[in-house]
């Protein structure tokens, strides 16, 4: 419970009716898709930057840590309130400011949903290349604040390479804003990049400043059925080593392939080893022949069906698809493990053979999925984590397959951060003086710990 003199100083801020303390109400913010739970003691949505200084100049007096939260879809506990507090959720911040296409820039407030972005944008023949699968719900500040990657990242990146600049307002409470809104910017420390994947513990976005794109004359999509996985990734090593770069192209096995069409019956080839689905995107004539190239690749790579979506909604139902393989896994399982290794692409072929080595030798069943062109993997185990000997065979499985990871030259996370999931693991990617340099700068930032404390710094 917050200190009722607290309390008080927080509801004359933002008023009795953005301000939560129930219990069935502290619930709804215990929690986000990963495994663990816990309560804040109060949840509070503030509607401006100043409300969100004079609400973080309140915590940092009466030490009450302070959780970020936007949709809550964050698969690694980063917005979970480990150490209760405040939670201080985005969806009152939820407004686009400006667009501006000419200067490709546009300006959101932090609960923003990704979707509503593109949404936007549409009318003005542009987009916003980052889209995590959650991009229906997900919003800007949690995509900042986790770096969020998706499909078409292959060839557009990431949400650090979008952002332009942005608002923060830090524990003390003060505001302060880097970046601009010129793409090109060299003015001092690119702090904008260090909050970009932060997970909350620096400091608050209240603003974005994000960079956007044209949309592409042309769009292709491809749906390709291998009966053998290990040929679908070797598939995947030879489009990219052919100096193709696709929008992208996501990989399927056949359990994930199966569960989709138990969920959804989208006709997808349910004796299909693995497929891959590609997209490639520019000016016709470019993207006609990249699409020879793709075919010529996949079909030497032993290609059993290949379909091109030829209407819209054929390359919607392929992308639903796609994005409803997470949620559709947790039909088959009371819990569902879902990780995100990533391996250099020519190592995409060898991380797979790993990973089923290793449930197989755990007896545990795995869905393969992967953003598999930029080697970002995720490996979903359903299980029972009340069955206590198969969730410790699930751990036991997850910390070999980040060891043969970094074996390969990959890393822990390619895009669903560290959060609670992995903290343990870091020493495995980061040395203690990188570890220590990471503690160094979230004390000078927040010497009293009071941002999304007890997450991996
Ligand atoms: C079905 C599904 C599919 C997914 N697909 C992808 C994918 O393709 N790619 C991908 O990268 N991720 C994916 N994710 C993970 C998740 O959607 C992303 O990490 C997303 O960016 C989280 O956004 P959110 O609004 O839900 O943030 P939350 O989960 O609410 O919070 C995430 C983190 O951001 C912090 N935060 C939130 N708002 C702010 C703010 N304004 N200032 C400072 N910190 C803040 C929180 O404290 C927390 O640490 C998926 C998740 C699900 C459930």
């Amino acid at each position: 419970m917050l200190d009722t003199q607290a309390k008080n100083e927080l509801l004359d801020i933002v008023g009795i009716d953005k301000y939560l303390d129930r219990p069935e109400e502290l619930a709804c913010y215990s929690y986000d898709a990963f495994l663990e739970e816990a309560l804040p003691d109060a949840v509070i949505f503030p509607e401006t930057s100043d409300q969100v200084s004079r609400i973080l100049k309140i915590a940092s007096r009466y030490k009450i840590p302070v959780t970020g939260r936007g949709a809550g879809t964050s698969v690694c506990g980063a917005p979970v309130p480990v150490k209760h507090g405040i939670v201080m959720c985005f969806s009152q911040m939820d407004k686009i400011i400006e667009i501006n296409t000419p200067d490709r820039y546009i300006i959101v407030q932090p609960g923003v949903v990704n979707a509503d972005i593109q949404k936007a944008l549409e009318p003005f023949g542009f987009f916003y290349p980052p889209d995590p699968a959650s991009m229906s719900v997900s919003t800007i500040g949690g995509n900042i604040a986790q770096n969020a990657g998706g499909p078409r990242c292959l060839k557009y990146g990431v949400t650090v390479d979008y952002v332009l600049g942005m608002e923060v307002v830090l524990a003390s409470g003060d505001i302060v804003r880097f970046g601009s809104k010129n793409i090109k910017d060299v003015t001092g420390y690119r702090l904008s990049s260090l909050f970009c994947g932060s997970e909350g513990t620096l400091g608050i976005i209240t603003e974005a400043i994000l960079k956007v794109a044209p949309k592409p004359e042309t769009v292709k999509t491809l749906m390709v059925t291998f009966d053998d996985l290990d040929n679908t990734a070797k598939a995947v090593t030879d489009i990219i080593g052919s100096g193709i770069i696709p929008v992208a192209m996501e990989l399927m096995d056949n359990l994930t392939l199966n569960a989709i069409e138990d969920a959804a019956s989208l006709g997808l080839d349910r004796e299909a080893q693995g497929s891959l689905l590609i997209e490639i995107d520019g000016v016709k004539e470019a993207c006609e022949k990249e699409m020879m190239h793709i075919i010529e690749k996949v079909k030497k790579n032993g290609a059993i069906h290949i379909q091109e979506a030829m209407t819209d909604i054929e390359r919607e139902n392929l992308w639903t698809a796609r994005r409803s393989a997470y949620g559709v896994f947790a039909k088959l399982a009371p819990d569902i493990f879902s990780e995100d290794v990533t391996v250099p692409v020519s190592k995409v072929p060898l991380m797979i053979r790993k990973i089923v080595e290793i449930t197989d030798k755990y007896h545990l069943k795995v869905g393969v999925l992967a953003h598999a062109g930029d080697g970002n993997m995720h490996p979903m185990i359903p299980a029972d984590r009340s069955n206590k000997e198969e969730w410790k065979k699930v751990e036991a499985a997850f910390s070999e397959i980040f060891q043969a990871a970094v074996d390969l030259g990959g890393t822990l996370s390619g895009e669903h951060g560290i959060g609670l999931a992995k903290a343990a693991y870091l020493p495995l990617v980061m040395n203690k003086d990188s570890i220590d340099l990471m503690k160094k700068i979230k004390q000078v930032i927040d010497p009293d710990l009071i941002l999304n404390p007890g997450k991996f710094v």
